[in-house]
């Protein structure tokens, strides 16, 4: 039976469009040329962060998410029983830090600003500060701390929403690559050509990631995702030593910049197995992936800054992925207007862990006409912001 939406990628941000429409009564086919959950989100980080984002849209899809993590963890755990992996989630908060004495007010105000939209977000003395963390150094200027930020293990949530779908009924074909679209006599998008023959459907979701730009290319409709090359240093297991999401307040300035050359910030946390990650790098390179012994060192100075006892640790691996990067940092949830039948759910950069359960249950409501959690306008290709790089004409 022809499907009701033939989803392009088994990253999370098709898992959970999978499992969101499957539970809204549709019928669901999910492509991948590789492995389910094999492109970025198996190599980034699993933050849930509400405490990078400033007032605004993503801020409102970011702690609509942060809302249905807890939830949607324990269902999960429900369907798919005891015996399927952890999904390692844990509201563990977070804690931003200024290094600088110019870095202070500035992380004071942001904190401030996001307060005022309904962020739990507390000034911290020094002292406070080291009760929480023990560890960081105490020459820090300001500390923040954000009790909403989560963290969850990336790979075991989209095989977990994948597992979901399937059970509600969700084809899920991996090793199969799209190659095109296909098109009614109208114009409109009624199915997709691939490596293993042509699938109709009803509507197409492009869930493709970084890729989402390519993917739409031979969709007949241009997309301005780039990709965004990002690394994580991870350590050898040790005793736990860092007890929350630890960040430099830099990262956020890196977060909304849209410059192309390298940039590090210090995000330093430990995982349910002990290691300690500790990213991130963003730098615009394209699909090169070739490490840079430069970015590497950069990160773990920086995080020395954070927390001294590191210079001890052992580098046990790095690795790296490419953020699905919008040029005005919003991702792109809805309808394409140019292509009736064509739907993104796509460019979230560094934040496509956090707002994918947001992002499935926006795309849900849309295509069967609820009504979303939160005002899609703002996600939309049409918005003013994109005006410039999405031609009318697809
Ligand atoms: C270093 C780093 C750290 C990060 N840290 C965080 C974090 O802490 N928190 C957070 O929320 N986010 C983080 N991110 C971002 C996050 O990983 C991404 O936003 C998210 O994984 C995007 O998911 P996706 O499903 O859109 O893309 P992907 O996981 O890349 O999935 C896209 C899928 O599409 C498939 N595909 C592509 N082309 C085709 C085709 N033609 N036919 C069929 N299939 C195709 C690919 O094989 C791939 O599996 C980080 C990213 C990096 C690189």
């Amino acid at each position: 039976m022809t499907p009701d939406v033939v989803i392009i990628g088994a990253g999370i941000i098709g898992a959970a469009c999978a499992r969101s429409l499957v539970r809204a009564g549709l019928r669901v086919t999910v492509l991948d040329r590789n492995a389910a959950a094999s492109g970025t989100s198996a190599s980034g980080e699993g933050n849930l962060l509400v405490s990078d984002k400033g007032p605004g849209e993503e801020l409102r899809l970011a702690q609509y998410a942060s809302s249905l993590w807890p939830d949607t963890v324990a269902e999960l755990r429900r369907e798919l029983g005891a015996d399927f992996p952890s999904l390692e989630y844990e509201r563990k908060g977070g804690l931003v830090v200024a290094t600088t004495p110019a870095g202070r007010d500035p992380l004071l105000a942001f904190a401030e600003s996001q307060r005022g939209a309904g962020v739990d977000a507390r000034v911290l003395t020094v002292k406070q500060a080291l009760r929480l963390e023990p560890d960081l150094n105490p020459a820090i200027t300001a500390a923040i701390h954000y009790p909403e930020d989560a963290q969850v293990q990336p790979v075991a949530a989209t095989e977990a929403l994948l597992a979901s779908a399937r059970l509600g009924g969700a084809d899920v074909r991996v090793g199969v690559t799209v190659t095109g679209g296909i098109r009614a006599a109208d114009g409109a998008l009624v199915g997709v050509r691939t490596s293993a023959g042509d699938f109709s459907a009803g509507a197409v979701l492009n869930a493709a990631g970084p890729w989402s730009g390519e993917v739409s290319r031979s969709l007949d409709a241009s997309l301005p995702v780039r990709p965004r090359r990002g690394v994580v240093l991870v350590t050898t297991r040790m005793p736990h030593r860092i007890f929350h999401k630890v960040y430099d307040a830099d990262y956020v300035g890196a977060v909304g910049s849209g410059e192309a050359e390298l940039q590090t910030s210090s995000v330093v946390e430990s995982t349910a197995a002990g290691t300690v990650l500790i990213g991130s790098s963003r730098e615009q390179v394209g699909f090169d992936n070739r490490l840079r012994v430069s970015v590497l060192e950069e990160l773990a100075v920086k995080a020395l800054r954070l927390f001294p006892f590191l210079a001890g640790a052992s580098v046990m691996r790095s690795y790296g992925g490419f953020r699905p990067y919008m040029p005005d940092h919003l991702p792109v949830i809805g309808p394409d207007h140019r292509v009736p039948g064509l739907w993104h759910a796509t460019g979230h950069e560094g934040a496509g862990i956090g707002l994918s359960l947001a992002t499935a249950e926006l795309i849900a409501a849309q295509l069967t006409g609820g009504v979303p959690a939160v005002d899609p306008a703002s996600f939309l290709l049409t918005r003013p912001s994109l005006a410039a790089l999405v031609p009318e004409v697809a």
